[in-house]
């Protein structure tokens, strides 16, 4: 299989093999990175047909947690990429960077840069476009605020989001979409369980609407406050292929209990 082609893991509605990925955002050095991957390794049974895990550090780390991980199944990924292959933009890092570096996966849109940054539904295109150029898998980050809930416009927005952030040559290819509602992240808040499903039946249809069959074939990830008393609840939720899992994936403990959730329980418990 060519990168970035589909995996056949992915089957439409039923993902039986769940995706988890540690989004580190900016923390982490290098020692940090020694003892935290040393305690996952020693603990993790990963066995790619039962789970996909991914760890997205700092640019400074993917290199040296490509090589830390290279004899496991544990995917390195990006937090962010620039449209661009190379040229004159200081400080900026390339989908292609990324993956001379080690890394296999890429995070895009996160609301942290959509926020931040300004970053709009058209630039997180382009850089889906960049990412599949270089063969990254992306992570396609949407959700909505708190006053948009509030308003009652989450699914709406949801759905714009995705019609806007998608890209065209996604079809066929391995990418995943994260739904991570801006006001559970990293506050300990998370919406009941109907809210996650509503919301993921939403994007699954508002991804089928952009891309035809070829929307049906991704999982949709749930991100924000995803813990080890959450994870087993959430990933059973209808819809919910996976998460992207912040401040808990900065301990080895809690993102091995949160991988083990998602693993077949005869997994699981050896
Ligand atoms: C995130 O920022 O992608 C995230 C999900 O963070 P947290 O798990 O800390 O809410």
């Amino acid at each position: 299989m060519a990168a970035g082609e589909t995996a056949p893991r992915q089957g439409r509605m039923k993902q039986s093999v769940k995706m988890i990925v540690g989004n580190w955002k900016m923390n982490g050095l290098g020692a940090d990175l020694a003892t935290t991957v040393a305690d996952l390794l020693h603990d993790l049974h990963l066995e790619p047909q039962q789970c996909r895990v991914g760890i997205c550090p700092p640019a400074t780390l993917i290199d040296r947690l490509a090589r830390d991980v290279r004899t496991s199944h544990i995917e390195v990924g990006g937090q962010d990429c620039r449209v661009e292959a190379k040229g004159a933009f200081t400080g900026g890092v390339s989908a292609e960077m990324l993956v001379d570096a080690g890394a296999r996966l890429v995070i895009l849109g996160h609301s942290e840069r959509r926020q931040e940054f300004g970053e709009s539904d058209a630039l997180v295109s382009d850089k889906v476009g960049a990412a599949l150029r270089a063969g990254l898998t992306p992570i396609i980050c949407v959700g909505e605020t708190l006053a948009q809930r509030e308003a009652g416009e989450a699914a709406s927005v949801v759905r714009g989001q995705v019609l806007g952030s998608l890209n065209d040559d996604l079809a066929g290819k391995d990418w995943a979409l994260a739904y991570e509602p801006v006001w559970a992240i990293g506050t300990g808040l998370t919406p009941t369980l109907e809210q996650i499903s509503e919301i993921h039946a939403a994007a699954r249809a508002a991804m089928i609407e952009r891309l035809g069959d070829g929307g049906g074939a991704a999982p949709i990830l749930y991100g924000g406050s995803v813990n080890p008393g959450n994870a087993r609840d959430i990933l059973a939720v209808d819809e919910v292929g996976g998460a992207l899992v912040g401040g808990a994936s900065l301990k080895a403990a809690d993102f091995l209990a949160i991988i083990r959730a998602a693993q077949p329980a005869s997994v699981a418990a050896g």
